[in-house]
């Protein structure tokens, strides 16, 4: 079972998303995550236990934004976000970016909402966030080699 990775063009955002490809059982399966908005997308077999049979599944989820932790130890921790933020959940963003391991400087908490990111906490973006997944294709300078994984 091979698996590659490469770029798409996210269907919420058009920016650049990720996809992971890889066969299991001769079928193409695959995820998408978008680093931007959040979005992401399943489709593939699933091992159901009940009736032990591998079964075809597609689930998409829209994005909500993205919050990205990054540790002064090196850590990071991406969290695609698929329910907007709120009073709540800004707090607890918050503590965890003012946390004493939390290098500010490379974290960020952005929302997407219709169709506009707007920038929480930090002032880091990710990479590529000016854009588009059609600028990066025509501009193809930018290679696999030069991202983030
Ligand atoms: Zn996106």
């Amino acid at each position: 079972m091979g698996s590659i990775i490469y770029h798409t063009e996210c269907k919420q955002c058009e920016k650049i998303a990720v996809k992971d490809d890889y066969y299991k059982e001769d079928k193409e399966t695959y995820n998408i995550y978008c680093p931007y908005c959040g979005y992401t997308y399943f489709q593939g077999l699933v091992f159901n236990e009940e009736i032990e049979i591998n079964e075809w599944k597609v689930k998409e989820e829209m994005g909500c934004g993205v919050f990205q932790i990054c540790k002064t130890d090196g850590t990071s921790t991406l969290t695609l976000l698929k329910t907007p933020i709120t009073d709540k959940s800004l707090i607890s963003c918050e503590a965890d970016f003012h946390a004493p391991e939390t290098n500010q400087s490379e974290s960020y908490l952005i929302e997407y909402k219709e169709g506009k990111f707007t920038q929480f906490l930090g002032t880091a973006k990710p990479p590529y966030f000016e854009y588009s997944y059609q600028q990066y294709k025509k501009e193809k300078n930018l290679t696999a080699e030069d991202f983030w994984f």
